[in-house]
């Protein structure tokens, strides 16, 4: 997930023409608010023809689009498998210690890379945990809104359903204030991460057969040594469009990419909070060359 999902307030780009591609998506399966069902219907809706659904840690909710006797996807559009994993990389030095990559068109069959996931959730569970004794400690009980909140068991939950929940109890006036206040990193919520690094995610990752992505990474025009030892472990791609993007950061991921060879990606992030499926796409210009690129680089066997 990211923060930072609304466009900022100046530079606010407007795509110069409706987005129909879309790599980068969350659902309730995960830390999104739409049903899965829902997200592609929105999607299709909204013009998309190309979506990744990229749940964090899960390939549950892509399962269930794709399950014997599910809704058939609306006509027109193209689902791929995708997660994203938030790697924790204390080691470098980033403002948030994680860098999350986003895998494109994994094998959901793939046994080894469950097995990876499985456990990726289990230290999100653990975490989550901790978060809520902290946040209860610190008289900030969410439990019974949590109740509320309509998630499932083995649902990748994460630190946007504590904050909605923070909302819902009236201690926070939006998602954004609650991750300022409670439980972003040094807020009286906060619990570190546990789980894979990045090297280990991007193997992870391309032993499912799919195109490790290194999401609203906005820092990479500057930490171009870190993106080259990330390619060397086999980092496919970059997110060179993101919701939170400005016309001069897309600019500048797209040089990044292009100087080293990343393959551009890209979406809007969507979450569900504070706005709709369209509104969010109507903000996030994403290419559909993008789609193009990813697709050839899947069906050539640049992953292997
Ligand atoms: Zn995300
Ligand atoms: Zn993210």
């Amino acid at each position: 997930m990211s923060r930072g999902r609304r466009a900022p307030e100046t530079g606010r780009l407007i795509p110069p023409e409706p987005s129909v591609v879309d790599l980068h998506t969350h659902t309730g399966r995960s830390d999104g608010l739409l049903a899965p069902a829902e997200l592609v219907a929105a999607a299709a809706g909204a013009g998309v023809r190309t979506l990744a659904v990229t749940d964090h840690d899960t390939l549950a909710g892509y399962r269930e689009l794709v399950a014997p006797g599910a809704v058939p996807l609306p006509a027109g559009l193209q689902v791929l498998a995708g997660v994203e994993i938030n790697a924790v990389a204390r080691h470098l030095d980033l403002p948030d210690g994680e860098l999350h990559v986003v895998g494109l068109g994994v094998d959901p069959t793939a046994e080894a890379f469950e097995a990876a996931l499985a456990g990726q959730r289990g230290e999100r569970r653990l975490r989550f945990e901790r978060m809520l004794q902290r946040l209860r400690a610190a008289g900030l009980g969410v439990d019974a809104q949590l109740a509320g909140l309509n998630v499932e068991e083995g649902d990748a939950l994460g630190r946007p359903t504590l904050a909605r929940a923070l909302v819902a109890a009236g201690f926070a006036t939006s998602v954004q204030d609650a991750f300022a206040r409670f439980v972003g990193r040094g807020g009286p919520g906060y619990a570190p991460r546990e789980g894979l690094g990045p090297v280990a995610a991007i193997h992870a990752i391309r032993a499912a057969g799919g195109l490790p992505v290194l999401a609203h990474f906005s820092a990479a025009p500057s930490r171009r040594a870190l993106l080259q030892e990330l390619m060397d472990a086999g980092l496919a791609g970059i997110e060179v469009h993101h919701r939170s993007f400005d016309a001069a950061t897309v600019s500048a991921m797209g040089a990044v990419a292009e100087d080293l060879g990343l393959l551009p990606s890209g979406g809007t992030d969507y979450h569900g909070d504070g706005e709709t499926y369209a509104e969010a796409i109507a903000e996030t210009w994403v290419p559909s060359r993008i789609a193009t690129g990813v697709m050839a680089a899947l069906g050539a066997g640049i992953a292997p």
